[in-house]
């Protein structure tokens, strides 16, 4: 069995989580099974290892799990995009629409600067507006951003096409 496919065997789908109508991708039993967590873990390593970058970029809050591993092990500095109100130093925002209401993420100011090269990491891809807002703000600090991983895409919500016509690559472990 190849580890991509081992791997989304331990993505769980739970049904009407958080609303009535959604099937809820769960990553917790890829996290819980040491030996999956590292393949997964292995397969950001091995595509990034020599893409000369300067920071990984986590999106609150499974982004910071999957992220701040492969910076360590990449030996670079981590930057979490929190949810509004959450970071500390100064900071700028970028807000957009959820399917009901918006949504607001943050970066620090100092987080990274001009011609830093980022990689932009995430759990998972619905409509894609969680990608794009982090984008945008690490653009606005002036960095590049090489490429936008997920272990899970879901393509009939159109997010990872809309992230593609933004100009970003985006990189999925299960497809
Ligand atoms: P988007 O902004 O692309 O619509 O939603 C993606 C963001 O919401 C990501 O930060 C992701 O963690 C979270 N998210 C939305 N739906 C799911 C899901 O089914 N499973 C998981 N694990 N995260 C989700």
């Amino acid at each position: 069995i190849d580890s991509k496919e081992y791997i989304k065997q331990h993505v769980r789908t739970v049904p009407d989580w958080p609303q009535a109508g959604i099937q809820f991708r769960d990553i917790t039993p890829l996290l819980q099974d040491p030996k999956v967590f590292r393949a997964l873990i292995d397969i950001f390593l091995a595509r990034y290892a020599n893409a000369n970058l300067n920071y990984v970029a986590g999106l609150d809050a499974r982004g910071f799990i999957l992220g701040s591993v492969i910076a360590y092990e990449l030996n670079l500095g981590f930057v979490p995009i929190r949810k509004k109100g959450k970071l500390p130093f100064h900071t700028i925002s970028e807000e957009y629409d959820l399917e009901y209401g918006s949504a607001t993420v943050e970066v620090h100011t100092d987080a990274c600067k001009q011609g830093d090269r980022v990689l932009l990491v995430d759990d998972l891809i619905a409509t894609g507006g969680t990608m794009l807002a982090g984008k945008k703000l690490l653009e606005r600090l002036g960095a590049e951003v090489i490429e936008a991983a997920v272990i899970v895409d879901l393509p009939e919500l159109g997010g990872s096409k809309l992230i593609e016509q933004s100009g970003l690559k985006v990189f999925t472990v299960c497809d």
